[in-house]
Protein backbone atom coordinates (compact mmCIF):
# COMPACT_ATOMS: atom_id res chain seq x y z
CA UNK A 1 0.00 0.00 0.00
CA UNK A 2 1.59 3.34 -0.99
CA UNK A 3 1.88 6.05 1.61
CA UNK A 4 -0.62 8.88 1.70
CA UNK A 5 1.90 11.15 0.12
CA UNK A 6 2.73 8.82 -2.75
CA UNK A 7 -0.94 8.12 -3.35
CA UNK A 8 -1.51 11.84 -3.48
CA UNK A 9 1.24 12.35 -6.06
CA UNK A 10 -0.16 9.42 -8.00
CA UNK A 11 -3.60 10.98 -8.12
CA UNK A 12 -2.18 14.37 -8.92
CA UNK A 13 -0.42 13.01 -12.00
CA UNK A 14 -3.68 11.48 -13.10
CA UNK A 15 -5.21 14.41 -14.94
CA UNK A 16 -1.96 15.13 -16.73
CA UNK A 17 -1.17 11.50 -17.41
CA UNK A 18 -4.50 10.48 -18.85
CA UNK A 19 -4.27 10.03 -22.57
CA UNK A 20 -0.55 10.64 -22.63
CA UNK A 21 2.25 8.12 -22.55
CA UNK A 22 3.18 9.03 -18.98
CA UNK A 23 3.78 5.87 -17.00
CA UNK A 24 4.51 5.86 -13.29
CA UNK A 25 6.46 3.06 -11.70
CA UNK A 26 3.57 1.25 -10.01
CA UNK A 27 3.44 -1.21 -12.88
CA UNK A 28 6.83 -2.20 -14.15
CA UNK A 29 7.34 -3.70 -17.56
CA UNK A 30 7.94 -7.41 -17.21
CA UNK A 31 10.73 -8.73 -19.37
CA UNK A 32 8.87 -11.98 -19.98
CA UNK A 33 5.91 -10.28 -21.61
CA UNK A 34 5.30 -11.23 -25.21
CA UNK A 35 6.48 -8.36 -27.36
CA UNK A 36 3.67 -6.69 -29.19
CA UNK A 37 5.49 -3.54 -30.24
CA UNK A 38 5.19 -4.06 -33.97
CA UNK A 39 1.80 -5.59 -33.84
CA UNK A 40 -0.83 -3.37 -35.43
CA UNK A 41 -3.94 -4.34 -33.51
CA UNK A 42 -4.26 -6.07 -30.16
CA UNK A 43 -6.66 -9.00 -30.02
CA UNK A 44 -9.19 -8.70 -27.20
CA UNK A 45 -11.51 -11.44 -25.95
CA UNK A 46 -14.66 -10.36 -24.10
CA UNK A 47 -15.71 -12.64 -21.23
CA UNK A 48 -19.47 -12.45 -20.54
CA UNK A 49 -21.62 -11.16 -23.39
CA UNK A 50 -24.16 -9.14 -21.43
CA UNK A 51 -25.41 -5.64 -22.02
CA UNK A 52 -22.15 -3.74 -21.35
CA UNK A 53 -20.14 -6.08 -23.57
CA UNK A 54 -22.73 -5.97 -26.33
CA UNK A 55 -23.82 -2.34 -26.34
CA UNK A 56 -20.55 -0.60 -25.44
CA UNK A 57 -17.36 -2.66 -25.54
CA UNK A 58 -18.11 -4.53 -28.78
CA UNK A 59 -18.91 -1.20 -30.41
CA UNK A 60 -15.64 0.27 -29.12
CA UNK A 61 -13.74 -2.70 -30.51
CA UNK A 62 -15.06 -1.95 -33.98
CA UNK A 63 -14.19 1.75 -33.67
CA UNK A 64 -10.71 1.71 -32.09
CA UNK A 65 -7.91 1.36 -34.60
CA UNK A 66 -5.37 -0.43 -32.39
CA UNK A 67 -7.47 -3.32 -31.05
CA UNK A 68 -10.26 -5.58 -32.23
CA UNK A 69 -12.68 -8.22 -31.01
CA UNK A 70 -10.59 -11.36 -31.52
CA UNK A 71 -12.49 -13.76 -29.27
CA UNK A 72 -15.46 -14.32 -26.98
CA UNK A 73 -16.14 -16.33 -23.83
CA UNK A 74 -19.79 -17.05 -23.12
CA UNK A 75 -22.05 -19.49 -21.34
CA UNK A 76 -24.82 -18.98 -23.91
CA UNK A 77 -24.38 -20.92 -27.15
CA UNK A 78 -26.89 -18.81 -29.09
CA UNK A 79 -24.77 -15.71 -28.31
CA UNK A 80 -21.64 -17.55 -29.49
CA UNK A 81 -23.29 -18.16 -32.85
CA UNK A 82 -24.72 -14.66 -33.19
CA UNK A 83 -21.46 -12.90 -32.25
CA UNK A 84 -19.31 -15.19 -34.43
CA UNK A 85 -21.38 -14.19 -37.44
CA UNK A 86 -21.65 -10.50 -36.60
CA UNK A 87 -17.96 -9.97 -35.78
CA UNK A 88 -16.43 -12.64 -37.99
CA UNK A 89 -14.90 -14.52 -35.05
CA UNK A 90 -13.33 -17.89 -35.93
CA UNK A 91 -14.60 -20.97 -34.00
CA UNK A 92 -11.14 -21.51 -32.49
CA UNK A 93 -11.47 -18.16 -30.66
CA UNK A 94 -14.80 -18.97 -29.00
CA UNK A 95 -14.79 -20.36 -25.45
CA UNK A 96 -17.21 -21.14 -22.67
CA UNK A 97 -16.61 -20.85 -18.91
CA UNK A 98 -15.47 -24.48 -18.67
CA UNK A 99 -12.87 -24.52 -21.47
CA UNK A 100 -11.80 -20.88 -20.98
CA UNK A 101 -8.35 -21.92 -19.68
CA UNK A 102 -7.41 -23.23 -23.14
CA UNK A 103 -7.17 -19.59 -24.18
CA UNK A 104 -3.57 -19.91 -22.94
CA UNK A 105 -2.70 -21.52 -26.29
CA UNK A 106 -4.39 -18.91 -28.43
CA UNK A 107 -1.97 -16.44 -29.95
CA UNK A 108 -4.76 -14.26 -31.36
CA UNK A 109 -5.74 -13.15 -27.87
CA UNK A 110 -3.52 -10.52 -26.21
CA UNK A 111 -5.99 -9.22 -23.63
CA UNK A 112 -8.91 -10.88 -21.89
CA UNK A 113 -11.63 -8.40 -20.80
CA UNK A 114 -13.82 -9.61 -17.91
CA UNK A 115 -17.40 -8.25 -18.13
CA UNK A 116 -19.10 -10.73 -15.79
CA UNK A 117 -21.18 -10.12 -12.64
CA UNK A 118 -18.96 -8.62 -9.93
CA UNK A 119 -18.38 -11.71 -7.80
CA UNK A 120 -17.07 -13.63 -10.83
CA UNK A 121 -14.30 -11.10 -11.59
CA UNK A 122 -11.90 -12.66 -9.08
CA UNK A 123 -12.08 -16.21 -10.48
CA UNK A 124 -11.77 -15.14 -14.10
CA UNK A 125 -8.94 -12.67 -13.54
CA UNK A 126 -7.01 -15.42 -11.75
CA UNK A 127 -7.70 -17.89 -14.56
CA UNK A 128 -6.75 -15.35 -17.23
CA UNK A 129 -3.49 -14.61 -15.40
CA UNK A 130 -2.76 -18.31 -15.14
CA UNK A 131 -3.34 -18.58 -18.88
CA UNK A 132 -0.67 -15.87 -19.34
CA UNK A 133 -3.08 -13.29 -20.74
CA UNK A 134 -3.16 -9.59 -19.86
CA UNK A 135 -6.45 -8.69 -18.20
CA UNK A 136 -8.90 -5.84 -18.22
CA UNK A 137 -11.61 -6.18 -15.58
CA UNK A 138 -14.81 -4.23 -15.13
CA UNK A 139 -15.65 -2.17 -12.03
CA UNK A 140 -16.04 -2.89 -9.23
CA UNK A 141 -12.85 -4.89 -9.47
CA UNK A 142 -14.06 -7.47 -6.92
CA UNK A 143 -16.44 -7.92 -4.02
CA UNK A 144 -13.82 -7.72 -1.25
CA UNK A 145 -10.45 -6.18 -0.50
CA UNK A 146 -8.92 -9.65 -0.11
CA UNK A 147 -10.08 -10.68 -3.58
CA UNK A 148 -8.67 -7.48 -5.10
CA UNK A 149 -5.31 -8.10 -3.42
CA UNK A 150 -5.27 -11.67 -4.72
CA UNK A 151 -6.07 -10.51 -8.25
CA UNK A 152 -3.17 -8.03 -8.21
CA UNK A 153 -0.81 -10.66 -6.81
CA UNK A 154 -1.86 -13.29 -9.38
CA UNK A 155 -1.27 -10.88 -12.27
CA UNK A 156 2.09 -9.74 -10.89
CA UNK A 157 3.26 -13.32 -10.40
CA UNK A 158 2.13 -14.29 -13.90
CA UNK A 159 3.84 -11.21 -15.37
CA UNK A 160 0.64 -9.94 -16.96
CA UNK A 161 -0.95 -6.49 -16.84
CA UNK A 162 -4.17 -5.84 -14.94
CA UNK A 163 -6.38 -2.85 -15.72
CA UNK A 164 -9.81 -1.77 -14.45
CA UNK A 165 -12.33 -0.33 -16.92
CA UNK A 166 -12.45 3.19 -15.46
CA UNK A 167 -13.72 4.72 -18.70
CA UNK A 168 -14.21 8.23 -17.25
CA UNK A 169 -10.46 8.64 -16.76
CA UNK A 170 -10.33 9.04 -20.54
CA UNK A 171 -13.45 11.20 -20.96
CA UNK A 172 -12.89 14.91 -21.81
CA UNK A 173 -15.39 16.56 -19.39
CA UNK A 174 -14.10 14.42 -16.54
CA UNK A 175 -10.48 15.21 -17.43
CA UNK A 176 -11.32 18.92 -17.42
CA UNK A 177 -12.90 18.62 -13.95
CA UNK A 178 -9.73 16.86 -12.76
CA UNK A 179 -7.57 19.63 -14.21
CA UNK A 180 -9.64 22.51 -12.82
CA UNK A 181 -9.92 21.05 -9.35
CA UNK A 182 -6.52 19.43 -8.88
CA UNK A 183 -4.70 22.49 -10.27
CA UNK A 184 -6.84 24.71 -8.02
CA UNK A 185 -7.88 26.88 -10.96
CA UNK A 186 -10.92 27.93 -8.91
CA UNK A 187 -9.06 27.81 -5.60
CA UNK A 188 -9.07 25.12 -2.95
CA UNK A 189 -11.87 22.58 -3.17
CA UNK A 190 -13.79 22.57 0.10
CA UNK A 191 -16.94 20.61 -0.70
CA UNK A 192 -17.99 17.90 -3.17
CA UNK A 193 -21.52 16.59 -3.62
CA UNK A 194 -21.68 13.42 -5.70
CA UNK A 195 -24.78 11.37 -6.46
CA UNK A 196 -25.43 8.45 -8.78
CA UNK A 197 -28.50 6.27 -8.80
CA UNK A 198 -31.12 4.81 -11.08
CA UNK A 199 -34.42 3.03 -10.83
CA UNK A 200 -33.52 -0.64 -11.14
CA UNK A 201 -35.79 -2.79 -13.32
CA UNK A 202 -36.00 -6.60 -13.41
CA UNK A 203 -36.23 -7.87 -9.80
CA UNK A 204 -34.56 -11.16 -10.82
CA UNK A 205 -31.31 -9.58 -12.05
CA UNK A 206 -27.89 -10.37 -10.52
CA UNK A 207 -27.43 -6.74 -9.38
CA UNK A 208 -30.00 -7.40 -6.65
CA UNK A 209 -28.27 -10.57 -5.39
CA UNK A 210 -25.47 -10.04 -2.93
CA UNK A 211 -23.69 -13.29 -3.83
CA UNK A 212 -23.24 -12.04 -7.42
CA UNK A 213 -23.08 -8.27 -6.95
CA UNK A 214 -21.27 -8.01 -3.62
CA UNK A 215 -23.61 -5.19 -2.62
CA UNK A 216 -26.19 -2.83 -4.07
CA UNK A 217 -25.99 0.59 -5.75
CA UNK A 218 -22.79 1.50 -3.90
CA UNK A 219 -20.88 -1.31 -5.66
CA UNK A 220 -22.52 -0.66 -9.00
CA UNK A 221 -22.72 3.11 -9.38
CA UNK A 222 -21.68 4.61 -6.03
CA UNK A 223 -18.16 3.58 -7.05
CA UNK A 224 -18.26 6.42 -9.61
CA UNK A 225 -18.94 8.88 -6.79
CA UNK A 226 -16.03 7.49 -4.76
CA UNK A 227 -13.78 7.75 -7.82
CA UNK A 228 -14.95 11.33 -8.44
CA UNK A 229 -14.19 12.46 -4.90
CA UNK A 230 -10.68 11.02 -5.30
CA UNK A 231 -9.96 12.52 -8.72
CA UNK A 232 -11.43 15.90 -7.80
CA UNK A 233 -9.32 16.27 -4.66
CA UNK A 234 -6.30 14.31 -5.94
CA UNK A 235 -6.22 12.82 -2.44
CA UNK A 236 -7.27 9.77 -0.47
CA UNK A 237 -10.03 10.10 2.18
CA UNK A 238 -9.12 10.14 5.87
CA UNK A 239 -12.37 8.76 7.29
CA UNK A 240 -15.95 7.94 6.41
CA UNK A 241 -19.36 7.91 8.10
CA UNK A 242 -22.34 6.39 6.30
CA UNK A 243 -26.03 5.51 6.57
CA UNK A 244 -28.21 3.01 4.74
CA UNK A 245 -31.41 4.59 3.42
CA UNK A 246 -34.82 3.15 4.28
CA UNK A 247 -35.97 0.01 2.44
CA UNK A 248 -39.20 1.04 0.69
CA UNK A 249 -39.34 -1.98 -1.63
CA UNK A 250 -39.04 -4.99 0.63
CA UNK A 251 -39.41 -7.52 -2.19
CA UNK A 252 -36.52 -6.25 -4.30
CA UNK A 253 -34.07 -5.30 -1.57
CA UNK A 254 -33.65 -8.45 0.46
CA UNK A 255 -29.85 -8.86 0.23
CA UNK A 256 -28.50 -5.51 -1.00
CA UNK A 257 -29.11 -1.92 0.10
CA UNK A 258 -31.73 0.20 -1.66
CA UNK A 259 -29.77 3.39 -1.10
CA UNK A 260 -26.80 4.65 0.89
CA UNK A 261 -25.32 8.03 1.87
CA UNK A 262 -21.81 8.71 3.08
CA UNK A 263 -19.55 11.55 4.20
CA UNK A 264 -15.77 11.67 3.88
CA UNK A 265 -13.05 14.10 4.83
CA UNK A 266 -9.93 14.54 2.70
CA UNK A 267 -6.48 15.70 3.86
CA UNK A 268 -6.82 19.17 2.22
CA UNK A 269 -10.01 19.59 4.31
CA UNK A 270 -12.47 18.97 1.50
CA UNK A 271 -15.67 17.36 2.74
CA UNK A 272 -17.56 14.98 0.45
CA UNK A 273 -21.23 14.01 0.58
CA UNK A 274 -22.11 10.95 -1.49
CA UNK A 275 -25.40 9.25 -2.30
CA UNK A 276 -26.19 6.18 -4.35
CA UNK A 277 -29.53 4.49 -4.97
CA UNK A 278 -31.41 1.88 -6.97
CA UNK A 279 -34.64 3.84 -6.48
CA UNK A 280 -33.80 7.38 -7.69
CA UNK A 281 -32.68 8.58 -11.09
CA UNK A 282 -29.93 10.94 -10.00
CA UNK A 283 -26.52 11.78 -11.43
CA UNK A 284 -24.49 14.83 -10.46
CA UNK A 285 -21.06 15.99 -9.45
CA UNK A 286 -20.83 19.40 -7.78
CA UNK A 287 -17.48 20.83 -6.72
CA UNK A 288 -17.35 23.93 -4.58
CA UNK A 289 -14.01 25.80 -4.40
CA UNK A 290 -12.95 29.07 -2.80
CA UNK A 291 -13.36 31.10 -5.98
CA UNK A 292 -15.98 29.20 -7.91
CA UNK A 293 -17.78 25.97 -8.64
CA UNK A 294 -17.99 23.17 -11.21
CA UNK A 295 -21.00 21.05 -11.98
CA UNK A 296 -21.34 17.97 -14.19
CA UNK A 297 -24.81 16.59 -14.80
CA UNK A 298 -25.04 14.02 -16.24
CA UNK A 299 -21.68 13.22 -14.71
CA UNK A 300 -21.09 9.47 -14.94
CA UNK A 301 -23.25 7.71 -17.54
CA UNK A 302 -22.28 7.17 -21.18
CA UNK A 303 -22.99 10.74 -22.14
CA UNK A 304 -23.11 13.16 -23.57
CA UNK A 305 -21.94 14.55 -20.25
CA UNK A 306 -22.74 18.19 -19.62
CA UNK A 307 -20.83 20.66 -17.49
CA UNK A 308 -20.82 24.24 -16.25
CA UNK A 309 -18.57 26.26 -14.02
CA UNK A 310 -19.26 29.67 -12.45
CA UNK A 311 -17.52 31.01 -15.57
CA UNK A 312 -19.94 29.39 -18.04
CA UNK A 313 -20.56 26.26 -20.11
CA UNK A 314 -17.82 23.67 -20.36
CA UNK A 315 -17.06 22.97 -23.99
CA UNK A 316 -15.52 19.57 -24.46
CA UNK A 317 -15.74 17.03 -27.25
CA UNK A 318 -18.36 14.33 -26.92
CA UNK A 319 -16.73 10.91 -27.32
CA UNK A 320 -17.68 7.26 -27.09
CA UNK A 321 -16.19 6.53 -23.66
CA UNK A 322 -15.28 2.90 -24.24
CA UNK A 323 -13.60 3.62 -27.58
CA UNK A 324 -11.33 6.33 -26.21
CA UNK A 325 -10.56 4.17 -23.18
CA UNK A 326 -9.56 1.09 -25.18
CA UNK A 327 -7.71 3.18 -27.73
CA UNK A 328 -5.64 4.87 -24.98
CA UNK A 329 -4.97 1.68 -23.02
CA UNK A 330 -3.88 -0.24 -26.12
CA UNK A 331 -1.74 2.67 -27.35
CA UNK A 332 0.12 2.73 -24.06
CA UNK A 333 0.48 -1.03 -24.03
CA UNK A 334 1.79 -1.16 -27.60
CA UNK A 335 4.32 1.56 -26.80
CA UNK A 336 5.42 0.51 -23.30
CA UNK A 337 4.19 -3.06 -22.60
CA UNK A 338 2.23 -1.67 -19.62
CA UNK A 339 -1.33 -0.54 -19.04
CA UNK A 340 -1.86 3.04 -17.75
CA UNK A 341 -1.08 3.15 -14.02
CA UNK A 342 -4.06 5.39 -13.18
CA UNK A 343 -6.49 2.58 -14.11
CA UNK A 344 -4.41 -0.26 -12.65
CA UNK A 345 -5.45 -3.03 -10.27
CA UNK A 346 -3.96 -0.93 -7.46
CA UNK A 347 -6.40 1.87 -8.34
CA UNK A 348 -9.25 -0.65 -8.19
CA UNK A 349 -8.01 -1.85 -4.79
CA UNK A 350 -8.05 1.72 -3.40
CA UNK A 351 -11.72 2.01 -4.35
CA UNK A 352 -12.46 -1.41 -2.83
CA UNK A 353 -10.98 -0.33 0.52
CA UNK A 354 -13.19 2.78 0.53
CA UNK A 355 -16.35 0.91 -0.57
CA UNK A 356 -15.83 -1.62 2.21
CA UNK A 357 -15.18 1.24 4.66
CA UNK A 358 -18.49 2.86 3.64
CA UNK A 359 -20.35 -0.41 4.25
CA UNK A 360 -18.64 -0.89 7.62
CA UNK A 361 -19.53 2.67 8.63
CA UNK A 362 -23.18 2.17 7.61
CA UNK A 363 -23.40 -1.21 9.38
CA UNK A 364 -21.77 -0.10 12.62
CA UNK A 365 -22.82 3.55 12.77
CA UNK A 366 -19.18 4.37 13.52
CA UNK A 367 -16.71 6.76 11.92
CA UNK A 368 -14.27 4.49 10.07
CA UNK A 369 -10.67 5.56 9.57
CA UNK A 370 -9.43 4.88 6.06
CA UNK A 371 -5.73 5.58 6.57
P1 LIG B 1 -25.32 -8.23 -17.71
O1 LIG B 1 -26.22 -8.90 -16.77
O2 LIG B 1 -25.94 -7.50 -18.84
O3 LIG B 1 -24.32 -9.30 -18.35
C1 LIG B 1 -23.55 -10.18 -17.58
C2 LIG B 1 -23.19 -11.39 -18.43
O4 LIG B 1 -22.37 -12.24 -17.66
C3 LIG B 1 -24.38 -12.25 -18.84
O5 LIG B 1 -25.03 -11.80 -20.01
C4 LIG B 1 -23.75 -13.60 -19.04
O6 LIG B 1 -23.13 -13.63 -20.32
C5 LIG B 1 -22.61 -13.61 -18.03
N1 LIG B 1 -22.91 -14.40 -16.83
C6 LIG B 1 -22.23 -15.50 -16.43
N2 LIG B 1 -22.74 -16.01 -15.31
C7 LIG B 1 -23.78 -15.22 -14.96
C8 LIG B 1 -24.71 -15.25 -13.89
N3 LIG B 1 -24.65 -16.17 -12.92
N4 LIG B 1 -25.66 -14.30 -13.85
C9 LIG B 1 -25.73 -13.34 -14.77
N5 LIG B 1 -24.86 -13.26 -15.82
C10 LIG B 1 -23.90 -14.20 -15.92
O7 LIG B 1 -24.37 -7.29 -16.87
P2 LIG B 1 -23.58 -6.01 -17.37
O8 LIG B 1 -23.02 -6.24 -18.72
O9 LIG B 1 -24.42 -4.82 -17.17
O10 LIG B 1 -22.40 -5.93 -16.28
C11 LIG B 1 -21.26 -6.78 -16.33
C12 LIG B 1 -20.09 -6.10 -15.60
O11 LIG B 1 -19.77 -4.89 -16.25
C13 LIG B 1 -20.37 -5.74 -14.15
O12 LIG B 1 -19.22 -5.94 -13.37
C14 LIG B 1 -20.71 -4.27 -14.19
O13 LIG B 1 -20.41 -3.57 -12.99
C15 LIG B 1 -19.82 -3.80 -15.32
N6 LIG B 1 -20.38 -2.63 -16.02
C16 LIG B 1 -19.58 -1.56 -16.22
C17 LIG B 1 -20.05 -0.44 -16.83
C18 LIG B 1 -19.15 0.72 -17.08
O14 LIG B 1 -19.64 1.76 -17.50
N7 LIG B 1 -17.86 0.59 -16.85
C19 LIG B 1 -21.46 -0.34 -17.26
C20 LIG B 1 -22.21 -1.56 -17.07
C21 LIG B 1 -21.67 -2.66 -16.44
P3 LIG B 1 -23.14 -14.95 -21.24
O15 LIG B 1 -24.58 -15.19 -21.57
O16 LIG B 1 -22.31 -14.54 -22.39
O17 LIG B 1 -22.53 -16.06 -20.44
Amino acid sequence: MPTNHSRRSFLQTLSLGVGSTLVTSSILANKNLPLVKNQKKLGIALVGLGSYAKNQLAVALTQADNCYLAGIVTGTSSKAEEWAKKYNIPQKNIYNYQNFDQIANNKDIDIVYIVLPNSMHHEFVLRAAKAGKHVMCEKPMSVSVKQAEEMIKACKEAGVQLGIGYRLHFEPFTKEVMRLSQQKVLGDVHFVQTNFGFNIGDPAQWRLKKELAGGGPLMDVGIYCVQASRYVTGEEPLWVTAQFGPVTDKERFTTVEESISWQMQFPGNAMVNGFSSYKSNIEQLYVSANNGWIQLSPAYSYGPLKGRTNQGEMNQPVVHHQTVMLQAICKEFIETNTFPSHTSGEEGLRDMRILMGIYEAARTGKKINLV
